[in-house]
């Protein structure tokens, strides 16, 4: 690649050269996949790994800077955690996922975990269901809750659906799971078994 000869395209990570379509190494990309569970109520949430350093990198400039591209590896990120514990379903699910504020993705002009299930649609197989929505009006900005019970508040009657669930097997998908407020606010709306796949643990430190 006579381009990438003058430009060498480097590993975000370690700064490794890599080729021109790639922004991780093989080896960065390995070591980011950390697979790991949370139990919340009944449920249990599969993490694929934590929100930090690069993975907190790679999210923020995923959601905030355009780089829409970095869906494919986000979703292939999922499918191997998908794959690590061997989740299993009676039928075969429908993918739901948790959208963004329409003013920000307005904004963005994408819907950050929209186009990450999309992507896990294709590699599945899986029908995609867009049921869950941000009621409108919603307004709220995300400013940093400090407990739990502020985030509850924060958070409360955010989401509805825009159309009936049936009652199957559904996998649901975010981003980032730091105190669990999003993911149980929309839990109790669905109905189903619902089996929850999310990129990164935030844990606070
Ligand atoms: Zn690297």
């Amino acid at each position: 690649m006579f381009l990438n000869e003058i430009f060498p395209n480097k590993c975000i990570s370690c700064g490794k050269k890599i080729p021109f379509y790639e922004f991780l190494c093989i080896e960065c990309k390995e070591k980011l996949f950390d697979p790991s569970i949370t139990v919340l109520n009944n449920t249990i949430i599969y993490h694929s790994s934590f929100y930090e350093e690069t993975m907190k990198r790679i999210v923020q400039e995923f959601k905030f800077r355009e780089k829409i591209h970095y869906a494919d590896f986000l979703s292939k990120m999922l499918l191997k955690t998908y794959k690590y514990f061997k989740i299993d379903f009676s039928n075969e699910p429908e993918i739901l996922y948790i959208p963004s504020i329409k003013r920000h993705y307005k904004i963005r002009g994408y819907n950050p975990v929209k186009e990450i299930a999309k992507n896990f649609s294709k590699y599945t197989g899986f029908k995609i269901n867009h049921a869950i929505s941000v009621k409108k009006g919603y307004n709220k900005s995300q400013v940093e809750a400090n407990t739990i019970e502020e985030r509850k508040k924060q958070i409360k009657g955010k989401f509805v659906l825009v159309s009936e669930l049936e009652k199957k097997d559904y996998i649901l998908i975010d981003d980032v799971y730091t105190t669990g407020a999003t993911i149980e606010e929309v839990l109790n709306i669905l109905k189903g078994k619902i089996t929850v796949i999310t990129l990164c643990k935030n844990v606070k430190k």
